[in-house]
Parts: C-alpha cells; sequence; structure tokens
C-alpha cells in the first residue's frame, strides 16, 4: 500500500474497499509510516475479502515550518471523508506558536472529528521485557480509556498568564462523559465477550477533592446502571487516580478497562507503557461517533530520526487496531481477521526474546522488527 493515491475517488469501488487518510507527520513519523502500511497489506494479501485505499496527507510540524500551516485544510477534508485514519507522529521540540506551545495537529484531529473516546491498550508483549519483576505482570492486559476532547486539555491554547498568576481550566461536559463511560461498560462487555477478561470498568478520578470528578462519578454510576440491564455480568467500580498510578505497578495484572478524564489519561498512559517495554510498543485508537484515528502513543522522537532505531510496534498494533475497528464497524469478518493475524505475528516475533529492540537494550531497528513480523505473517496459519 504506498502512499501515491492523492484524490479521492468519489465512491468507494466496492463495498469492501476501505480508504484511509494517512499522516505520517514528524520526526520518525515516516520511518514507521512505511513498514506498517507494507505489514497491513502483507496481512490483506494473505487473508483477502477486502483492501485498503490510502491517501497522503501532509501536516504535522515541520509543515507548519516550511508553509505556515500545521494542518492543511485538504487533508482534514481527506480524513472526514476517509473511512479511518492512520496517524504516526506530529510535534517537534524545536517548532513552536509564537505563545511557545508545540505543534499539535494531532490534538486539533480530535476536536475536530469529535474523537472523545481514546482507547490504549496496555498489554504485555510476550517476549518484551516488562518493566516489573513480578510473572504475573505478563498477563498484564487492560486498557486506558482516556476521554480525548475536554477535561483539562480544553484550556489548550486558552490559557491566561499574568506576571503573578496562570490559569488552565478543567471542562467535563454531560454528553462527552456519558458517552465516554457508556462506551468504557461497552468496552468492557466485548472483552468479556472476546475472552479477554472478566469484564470490569473503572472509573479513576479524584472525587474525593473536586467536585467536577465527583459529578463524573455519578454519570459513570448512572450508565453502569443501566449497563447493567444488558450485561449484568459487567462489573463497575472506582478508583481515585493516585491510587490507580499504584495499582498500576503493584498488580496491573487485576485491571480491565480503566475510564478516565483527559489529562489523567495523558499521564497514566505513559506509566502504562514503560510498563511493557516503552513507548515502541503501546498503540492507542481516537474514536469518536463516525470518526477514528489509530496512532502510535508516543511522540516524533527527534532525538532518534534516520538512525534506523525506530521501534515501529506501537504504530504496526495502532494499524490492527484500525483493522479491528473497521471489521466491527462494517462487519467484514476479514478485517478482524487480518487485525488477528497482525497481533499475533507481533507476539510470535518478539517471543523467545532473540528480538530485542533499541529502547530496550537491544539492536533491533525499525528494519529487524519489521522483517522479524512480516515472516510471520506469511507464516502463521490463518
Ligand atoms: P510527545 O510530547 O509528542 O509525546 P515526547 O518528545 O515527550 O513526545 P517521544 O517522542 O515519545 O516523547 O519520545 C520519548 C523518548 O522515547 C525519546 O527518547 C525517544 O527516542 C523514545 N521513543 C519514542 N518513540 C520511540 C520508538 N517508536 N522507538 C524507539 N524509541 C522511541
Amino acid at each position: 500500500m504506498a502512499l501515491d493515491a492523492p484524490d479521492l475517488p468519489a465512491s468507494r469501488p466496492h463495498d469492501q474497499s476501505f480508504r484511509i487518510a494517512v499522516f505520517p507527520g514528524d520526526g520518525i513519523g515516516a520511518e514507521i509510516t512505511a513498514p506498517t502500511l507494507a505489514l497491513l497489506d502483507a496481512a490483506v494479501a494473505r487473508i483477502g475479502g477486502f483492501a485498503l485505499t490510502p491517501h497522503a496527507c501532509p501536516a504535522g510540524a515541520a509543515h507548519y515550518r516550511d508553509l505556515g500551516v500545521a494542518l492543511p485544510k485538504a487533508s482534514l477534508e481527506i480524513a472526514r471523508a476517509s473511512d479511518a485514519v492512520l496517524l504516526a507522529a506530529m510535534g517537534l521540540p524545536s517548532v513552536r506558536y509564537p505563545d511557545g506551545t508545540e505543534i499539535a495537529p494531532q490534538l486539533d484531529l480530535r476536536v475536530e472529528l469529535g474523537l472523545y473516546a481514546g482507547v490504549r491498550p496496555i498489554r504485555a508483549i510476550p517476549g518484551v521485557p516488562t518493566a516489573l519483576a513480578d510473572p504475573r505482570a505478563a498477563a498484564m492486559d487492560f486498557v486506558i480509556l482516556r476521554e480525548s476532547t475536554e477535561g483539562l486539555f480544553a484550556s489548550h491554547g486558552r490559557g491566561e498568564v499574568s506576571p503573578d498568576r496562570a490559569t488552565e481550566t478543567l471542562v467535563l461536559t454531560k454528553t462527552t462523559s456519558e458517552r465516554l463511560c457508556r462506551f468504557g461498560l461497552k468496552l468492557a462487555a466485548e472483552r468479556r465477550r472476546d475472552g479477554v477478561s472478566p469484564g470490569r470498568a473503572t472509573c479513576v478520578d479524584k472525587a474525593n477533592v473536586f467536585r467536577a470528578f465527583a459529578w463524573f462519578r455519578e454519570i459513570f454510576e448512572s450508565a453502569a446502571a443501566r449497563q447493567k440491564i444488558e450485561t449484568p455480568e459487567i462489573a463497575a467500580d472506582a478508583m481515585y487516580v493516585d491510587a490507580c498510578a499504584l495499582r498500576m505497578v503493584t498488580a496491573p495484572w487485576e485491571l480491565d478497562v480503566l475510564i478516565m478524564e483527559n489529562m489523567f489519561g495523558d499521564i497514566l498512559s505513559d506509566l502504562g507503557a514503560g510498563l511493557i517495554g516503552g513507548m515502541g510498543y503501546a498503540p492507542s485508537a481516537d474514536i469518536g461517533e463516525r470518526h477514528a484515528v489509530f496512532q502510535p502513543c508516543h511522540g516524533s522522537a527527534p532525538d532518534i530520526v534516520g538512525t534506523g532505531r525506530a521501534n515501529p510496534t506501537a504504530m504496526i498494533l495502532s494499524g490492527a487496531m484500525m483493522l479491528d475497528w473497521l471489521g466491527r464497524r462494517s462487519r467484514v469478518a476479514e478485517c478482524r481477521r487480518s487485525a488477528d493475524l497482525i497481533r499475533r505475528s507481533v507476539d510470535a516475533a518478539f517471543s523467545g526474546g532473540a528480538l530485542r529492540t533499541c529502547e530496550l537494550g537491544g539492536d533491533a531497528g525499525t528494519k529487524a522488527v519489521f522483517d522479524a513480523v512480516v515472516l510471520e505473517i506469511e507464516r502463521l496459519d490463518v
């Protein structure tokens, strides 16, 4: 799947062809985009039954530096008209707006496309060392569900700073909070159905200190009570965010779906990535009612650009999440089977521990990971 088709077709050639807006972005973005597209192609070829048509979307900090626009209208329109968006990484610490903040069009995309549900799976990959000595950490498989359009980030670009005072305002809305809680409860039910977990949704907040979070917890409890009618087997509980940070380190294998405000999710998802080997292993999805963006949790890692050391695993797994989402939405079983093949291939490539990426002290860079995963895509039973 090469990025050489800039014009969108007026309509889909047939029902099982999906238009994918691809944002390589900045830094290592382009380096991990090419192998990910190639692996998606390999999985699609192996399973068959549907096609992906990529459309390149320029955007990012380098684009802003060179052309004065971070997120061109044309790229946003392609994203809106596509079935899904695949994004690598955006932002460069050396390129900033006049107010000193970094260029982050991925945040604008979340707001523009209404992507309130940030899904951040924290799953230990067999053969990739976790940060914890306890052997139970190998069974770690939980999800941080980060609200992605409001919370403290609602204040992005609107903070007020005077010589003796600075303020940013956290905003939670009822509509988005209700949607997020429903999404999390349904996700817990789906994970139970898929045999991944017993099914538990946990509201993570700071309800003991802030009224806004006490209100958020009430919304979660009402949603849980309603969901109980449909899926009585799903457990629902709540935890303070500080206690959650501790649990993520002391007993992460007990966690399932953790539902939280934007800034809490921003911080805890990095902690989660650290648990499973680092940023290069943490995929994500930002999902709304109609659109979804899939991207690794990490940034553009300018410190390793051009060295070949970038780990593409998080982006590859984000691509698998995209196929899974397309498959559930469109009921194309082959999409979900392709997603499963990619995940199993990543697991098989790392299992045994011989493939050790650079950030974990090994010498496997982008190409070595690609070669190992593509071999499994071609080799594994489907
Ligand atoms: P952002 O603010 O956009 O999240 P950041 O600069 O805080 O980005 P990253 O760009 O994610 O953070 O990088 C943090 C560190 O992790 C860097 O030292 C970088 O080299 C390393 N890193 C990030 N992603 C990868 C990757 N895919 N492979 C290898 N190392 C990575």
